[in-house]
C-alpha cells in the first residue's frame, strides 16, 4: 500500500497562491491520488505506459495547458507549473509524457505552425485523441543537435526526409512526429516538419531496458525517403533556435516537476520515519539526526520555481520570451535532487533498494 501524500508547505508558500491556482493544484492532486498512484507501481515494474489515463488527462486540460484557444485550458504559467509538479509527484514518466505532448509537440505547432496545422492538430492533441512526439536527438548527436544528419529535400510540392532519431519519448505511440531536419535547399538550415507516423518509410521501435522513466515510452525513429506535403513544414521554424525554444518551454515544466518529486520523497521519508521504530521502540523520526537531515532537504526549491512562473505571468511574457528562466528551473532541478537523495536513500538505508516503503 502506498503512503498517502500529506502535503508539504513548511515555508507557508501556499498562501502566495491564488484561489484559481489552488483549485488547479487540487484537481491535479486528486487525479494523481485517485487515478495514477493506485496503478503506477505496477506500470513502473512492467515498463507499461498507462494509456488508459490519457482521455481523463485531456478532459482535465493537462495537454497544452498554458496555450490559448484550440480547446486548450489557457492556464497561467504558475497553474501549468502546479500541474507539472503534481504529475511528477505521482511519476516522472507521466510528467515527461505530458511535457512532450504539451511543450514539444503542441507548443511548436502553436508557435511555428500554419492556421491549417493548428486547426488540424491542436484540438485533437489537447483532448488526447492524438499523441505526438518530438524528434531532435539522433544516435550520434544529443547535446549537440546542430550536428544532426537528418535531411529534408524539396521535390515539387513535397519534402523527402531521411534520418534516424533516438531517445524519442512517445515515439511509437504517436500519431504525429515533429521532426527536425536540415533542409538541403536552404543551406542546411534546421527546420521542423509534421510527419504523420503512418507515412511509408517511417518506422518507430521501442527502446527497452530503461531503469528510470519506465512508465513512459521511449523510442528510436527511422525515416527512409518519407514523403510529406510541403504544407507539413512548420513555416515559422528557422534555425536551431526553433527546437531550442521548445526545449526551454519544456524545462520550465521540468523545474516544477522536480519539486513535485522532492515533495513526494520528503513526505514518504517523514511518514516512514514516524512509523519505523528503533532503539527502545522509539520512532526514528524522534532521533535528532533524522530530523536534521529531513529539514536540510525540505529547504524548499519550490520557492525557486514559483518565481520564474510569476515573472512570466506578471510580465505577460510570451511562453518563449524569457530565456533566462529555464536556467532558473535547471538550478532548482539540481537543488531538488538533494532532498530526494537524502530522504530516499539516507533515511531508508537498506529499504532504499525497494521502490517504496510500507
Ligand atoms: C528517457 C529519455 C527521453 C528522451 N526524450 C527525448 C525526446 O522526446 N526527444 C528528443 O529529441 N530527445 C529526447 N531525449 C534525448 C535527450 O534530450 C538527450 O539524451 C540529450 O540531448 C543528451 O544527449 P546524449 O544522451 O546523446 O548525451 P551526450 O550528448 O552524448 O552527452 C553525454 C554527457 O556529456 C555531457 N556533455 C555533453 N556536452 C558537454 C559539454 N559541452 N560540457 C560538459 N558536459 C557535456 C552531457 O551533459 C552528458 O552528461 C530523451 C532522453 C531520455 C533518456
Amino acid at each position: 500500500m502506498a503512503l498517502k501524500f500529506h502535503g508539504v508547505d513548511f515555508l507557508h508558500l501556499d498562501s502566495s497562491f491564488t484561489e484559481d491556482e489552488l483549485l488547479v493544484r487540487r484537481t491535479a492532486r486528486d487525479f494523481v491520488e485517485d487515478n495514477l498512484i493506485p496503478i503506477i507501481e505496477d506500470c513502473f515494474r512492467e515498463g507499461r505506459f498507462p494509456r488508459e489515463l490519457v482521455p481523463t488527462m485531456g478532459e482535465l486540460g493537462f495537454f497544452g495547458a498554458s496555450l490559448e484557444g484550440y480547446g486548450c485550458a489557457g492556464m497561467s504559467n504558475v497553474e501549468y507549473g502546479l500541474v507539472m509538479q503534481e504529475l511528477e509527484r505521482g511519476d516522472s514518466g507521466i510528467r515527461s509524457f505530458v511535457s512532450v505532448q504539451s511543450a514539444l509537440v503542441m507548443y511548436p505547432i502553436y508557435t511555428f505552425g500554419s492556421d491549417e496545422q493548428k486547426n488540424t492538430w491542436l484540438p485533437a492533441l489537447a483532448r488526447g485523441e492524438k499523441l505526438g512526439c518530438f524528434g531532435l536527438t539522433e544516435p550520434g548527436f544529443g547535446s549537440n543537435p546542430g550536428g544532426m544528419t537528418t535531411t529534408a529535400r524539396r521535390s515539387g510540392d513535397e519534402y523527402i526526409l531521411n534520418g534516424e532519431k533516438m531517445w524519442i519519448t512517445s515515439g511509437n505511440i504517436s500519431d504525429v512526429a515533429v521532426i527536425w531536419a536540415k533542409v538541403e535547399d536552404e543551406d542546411d538550415r534546421v527546420r521542423g516538419f509534421l510527419v504523420e507516423t503512418d507515412r511509408p518509410g517511417f518506422k518507430a521501435h521501442e527502446v527497452h531496458g530503461k531503469w528510470s522513466l519506465r512508465a513512459s515510452v521511449t523510442s528510436g525513429l527511422s525515416l527512409q525517403d518519407v514523403h510529406v506535403p510541403a504544407a507539413n513544414l512548420l513555416p515559422g521554424t528557422g534555425g536551431l533556435k526553433s527546437p531550442l525554444m521548445c526545449l526551454n518551454q519544456a524545462r520550465y515544466g521540468i523545474g516544477w516537476g522536480a519539486i513535485g518529486a522532492a515533495m513526494s520523497c520528503y513526505d514518504t521519508a517523514l511518514q516512514y520515519a514516524k512509523m519505523r521504530k528503533q532503539f527502545h521502540g522509539m520512532p526514528i523520526a524522534d532521533l535528532h539526526r533524522q530530523a536534521e537531515q529531513r529539514m536540510d532537504g525540505a529547504g524548499d526549491g519550490a520557492h525557486g520555481t514559483r518565481h520564474p512562473g510569476r515573472k512570466r505571468d506578471y510580465r505577460g511574457l510570451p511562453h518563449h520570451a524569457a530565456h533566462d528562466e529555464p536556467g532558473v528551473g535547471e538550478d532548482v532541478r539540481g537543488d531538488a535532487r538533494h532532498p530526494r537523495a537524502d530522504s530516499g536513500a539516507a533515511h531508508h538505508r537498506n529499504r532504499g533498494v525497494l521502490e517504496r516503503v510500507s
